[in-house]
């Protein structure tokens, strides 16, 4: 079995199509090797052998020694350095790779081969006794935290490796680590391993060769540390794939003034725009730009320092992008001049920047449109839809001097929330439904739970590449970073920016697309894209962003199959969706408009009558609100279909239950406290969703069914008379048997023929059901003798299916998301193997009976991605979602059909 794979010299063992074997950075690292860029040589050890060193109790596997030796060797004679040598060292970056990339979670170690008596030849080759002992220092730090675990246990606690530079800064009164000379740094070296021996018991390791399988061994355990467990759950990457690791050829960027390091971006990974996007250090090390230690410049400024640099760095942006056709985010390196590559890949990017990318690539010949709609993660459109802040407001917030500072743009979109220091604080404000906005230092790994509850993201050092931008820009959350005027306080939970103090718990506003920071709270409005399409103050001709959306947009319809509808129960909500693209209403639930206006007395009327007749009399009240909510909707729709769904939820949840509500609703309906008090708890249900609901509701007061029926009929009638199509759809919810619907129908059958017949109008309409029964998928045969089409009620499905109640589901999901039981929320995103395997049996059925039955679905899942391109796998007709989620469902539904094609 092959588990290192060498590359350099122009050759590579590997490619880029061997991501799954060998990661992402070794898979590329070995195709920038074979198309001729400046790669330093190294080899790549597979992520088989994480695999089956998580397989067999953390021990490798057999050949791995000898391959590795093997390629160690080749290494040693292609670049004529021996490891551990004391004239020519080698040395080595021992760095994690997977095969998606995981920025920050995994650990690297740099300047590996380092030791008392290497150092001394590092110092002599490159006449630079500093740059040797500031490597040395680095690398036994590094070694200490990662491989020995000499770390900050608690998050107050400080690093204890920072502790013992500052106490050393503190001794001879400097202040920079640049103002260290070398024989300070060999001081810290000296300190460094006595605080390892301290804290650990042992040395710091001297021989190359077991530095570098502490190295290797440290890289496959923090495949399994928590930071990295927790961004594997969030981007559902598998646990089996596992991290290769790369040992690669050390280049440095800190040997002095003519060297460099820096990460760029082939376009603007922010905004999309097509222009030359990154940042560098001069005289540093890879890490300190990613870490957001110190404040890099803007790649532009390179062209001046390091002309010769600048010039060859645009020629790899251009060869990148013709070979890989994507825009890719890649890490390099100059040493005294000389141009190296240490990393390429697929860059990251916001919603915003991934439609324009995608866009102007097709333009540029590039890309195929059809490659465009899969360049876009259908659910990152929510990037574009999202808020930036109300004009008038920052205008007002910045005369009233509210502007505090300004940082870097970072993740557009604008924010505003409460303030808080730490991650922790942040998920448990979140949890209390309360906006938040984590303000930090720089972010690190740890950060990530908090930063996944935040509505954004403030630091106050790092640059537009620090692990606090990258991640922000992939979960699409606001982000300024690198605002240095700020002095954020951790412990004492404050920060200081310009003499003004802001406390825990106060409130900011970050502007992700300007780099702004606001003092108090600054109302958002809306996307351009919402500006053009749904509020109609823009004109599309002035929205590059709006065009492009819509070339995107344009091009998904042309390859999807699915149609697309909305849940709308209000004619502005049903406009909106038709703007994004919706193709009908897919879910009206009637019980929504109840709270409108003081419709809710009548219900409450209709809910506390005793008598048929005193039913009646309440129903007629509400009869014309609900024409006239449904005339509204009709209207708005033109024509395009509207489902309907007769009345669902339990009763009760109508009524008050505070004694002081009840006693007013006795006084409103003219009876006594206790009459009233009587019937609220005879209503009250020890298990409301199995309870009294949906049809079984219509069953036993038939009327409510004949009312709502009646309602929509009118409605309809009077808007057709007006010239305007309609298209009603009659759903009847929670139906388990065929006899339930036949029930229903019946009413809804009779009250139609009989508003037709009186109003002279003949209204094109269907009746079906929804499926979100289990019972109702095992007969489907038996209901679609009745029913015109199904709707499945994936909400209610899964509750039913899984026996997990959706309202309760919050307090047991984490540590089912943690055992891995749910690989995601199984109510955002379809259970294929158990509700949809019911959903499956139920479309064969049902479509047994009538081959064309219409089936669609209703429940929150026909937004979601996946689940939508389950939906469309198995064959629905359409999917039906909340109006904001409809661009997402095209883009999705388009996705599912080229990815089919693709195989
Ligand atoms: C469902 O159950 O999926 C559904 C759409 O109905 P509701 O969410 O109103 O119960
Ligand atoms: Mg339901």
């Amino acid at each position: 079995m092959k588990v290192v794979y060498f590359f350099g010299a122009g050759k590579a063992d590997g490619n880029a199509k061997m991501r799954s074997l060998l990661g992402g950075k070794g898979a590329n690292l070995a195709e920038m090797t074979r198309i001729g860029l400046p790669v330093p040589p190294g080899f790549t050890i597979t992520t088989e052998v994480c695999t089956t060193y998580y397989a067999n109790r953390k021990s490798y596997p057999k050949v791995l020694k000898a391959q590795v030796e093997t390629a160690l060797a080749r290494l040693e004679k292609l670049t004529g350095k021996k490891f551990g040598d004391a004239k020519n060292p080698l040395l080595v970056s021992v760095r994690s790779g997977a095969r998606d990339s995981m920025p920050g979670m995994m650990d690297t170690i740099l300047n590996l081969g380092l030791n008392d008596h290497t150092v001394e030849a590092l110092a002599k080759r490159s006449g630079n006794p500093r740059f040797a002992w500031d490597s040395y220092r680095r690398f036994v730090q590094m070694y200490g935290d990662v491989v020995m675990g000499v770390q900050a246990h608690g998050r107050d606690e400080q690093e204890p490796f920072e502790e013992v530079m500052a106490a050393l800064k503190k001794g001879i009164r400097v202040e920079k680590d640049t103002d260290l000379s070398a024989r300070d740094l060999q001081e810290l070296v000296r300190r460094y391993k006595e605080l390892i021996k301290k804290k650990t018991g042992e040395q710091f390791p001297q021989d190359p060769k077991e530095q570098m399988w502490g190295a290797i061994g440290a890289v496959f355990l923090s495949w399994g540390n928590d930071r990295a467990v927790v961004y594997r759950r969030k981007y559902q990457i598998p646990h089996e794939w596992g991290t290769a690791v790369n040992v690669q050829t050390m280049v440095f960027g800190n040997l002095g003034d003519t060297s460099a390091t820096g990460v760029a971006f082939t376009r603007d990974p922010a905004r999309g725009k097509k222009e030359f996007y990154g940042e560098y250090l001069i005289n540093a090390q890879g890490e300190d730009v990613v870490a957001g230690t110190r404040t890099p410049r803007p790649i532009a400024d390179l062209a001046k320092e390091m002309p010769k640099a600048h010039a060859e760095l645009e020629k790899v942006r251009r060869t990148l992008e013709k070979h890989f056709k994507d825009m890719q985010d890649f890490e390099f390196t100059v040493e005294d001049n000389t141009l190296y590559m240490l990393q390429t890949r697929t860059a990251k990017r916001t919603g915003l920047a991934a439609v324009r990318i995608a866009a102007e690539m097709v333009e540029e010949k590039l890309i195929d449109w059809k490659t465009a709609l899969l360049r876009v993660p259908a659910d990152s459109l929510a990037h574009v839809l999202a808020p930036i802040f109300d004009r008038k407001d920052r205008q007002q917030a910045e005369n009233a001097g509210r502007l505090l500072c300004k940082g870097l743009a970072a993740g557009p979109g604008a924010a505003s929330g409460k303030v808080v220091f730490n991650a922790e604080d942040a998920v448990a404000l979140a949890q209390k439904d309360e906006k938040v906005l984590l303000v930090r230092v720089e972010t690190t790994p740890e950060d990530l739970r908090g930063m996944i509850a935040a509505e954004g993201i403030l630091t106050a050092r790092g640059g537009v590449s620090s692990h606090a931008a990258l991640v922000a820009r992939q979960m699409g959350k606001v982000c300024v970073c690198g605002a240095q005027e700020i002095h954020v306080d951790t412990a004492g939970r404050q920060m200081r920016v310009k003499g003004q103090t802001v406390k825990e718990g106060d409130f900011l506003s970050i502007d992700g697309t300007s780099g702004e920071v606001f003092l108090g709270q600054v109302k958002t409005s809306p996307s351009e894209v919402v500006q053009v399409l749904v509020e109609k103050s823009l004109d599309p001709k002035k929205s590059l962003t709006y065009r492009q959306f819509a070339s995107l947009m344009g091009w998904a319809d042309k390859v999807r199959r699915l149609g697309i509808r909305t849940n709308a129960d209000q004619p502005d909500q049903a406009a909106n969706a038709v703007a994004f693209g919706a193709e009908g209403i897919g879910l009206c639930r009637t019980e929504h408009m109840f709270f409108g206006g003081d419709r809710i007395d009548a219900v409450r009327e209709m809910i506390i009558a005793e008598t048929p007749q005193a039913r009646a009399a309440a129903l007629a009240k509400l009869l014309p609100y609900q024409r006239e909510d449904f005339a509204g909707i009709f209207r708005e729709m033109r024509g395009l279909p509207v489902t309907i769904r007769t009345l669902d939820p339990p009763l009760h949840e109508f009524l008050p239950h505070e004694s002081e509500q009840i006693r007013d609703l006795a006084e409103k309906l003219g009876q006594p406290f206790e009459k009233v008090a009587t019937r609220v708890a005879q209503l009250h249900e020890a298990n409301p969703m199995l309870g009294h609901r949906g049809c079984r509701l219509g069953i036993s007061f038939p009327e409510i069914t004949e009312m709502q029926v009646r309602a929509i009929f009118e409605a309809a009638s009077a808007i057709q008379k007006e010239g305007i199509k309609v298209h009603p759809e009659i759903m009847i919810p929670l139906v388990g048997f065929s006899k339930e619907l036949q029930l229903q129908l019946e009413i809804v059958r009779r009250v139609a023929g009989e508003v037709q017949a009186k109003t002279k109008q003949k209204i094109d309409y269907l009746v079906g059901t929804m499926i979100e029964i289990p019972r109702a998928a095992l007969v489907a045969d038996e209901i679609a003798a009745d029913a015109e089409f199904f709707s499945f009620g994936t909400n209610d499905l899964t509750q039913t299916v899984l026996g997990m109640s959706r309202d309760d589901s919050g307090s047991f999901l984490p540590a089912y998301m943690e055992h891995e039981i749910f690989k995601a929320n199984p109510f955002a995103s379809v259970d294929q193997a158990g509700v949809g395997k019911l959903m499956k049996l139920a479309i064969e059925e049902g479509r047994k009976v009538r081959n064309k039955l219409k089936i669609g679905i209703c429940g929150e899942h026909g937004g979601d991605p996946s689940s939508v391109e389950f939906c469309h796998r198995i064959g629905l007709d359409y999917v039906s979602c909340s109006p904001f989620r409809v661009p997402i469902a095209r883009l999705a539904a388009a996705q599912a059909v080229l990815k089919e094609k693709n195989g």
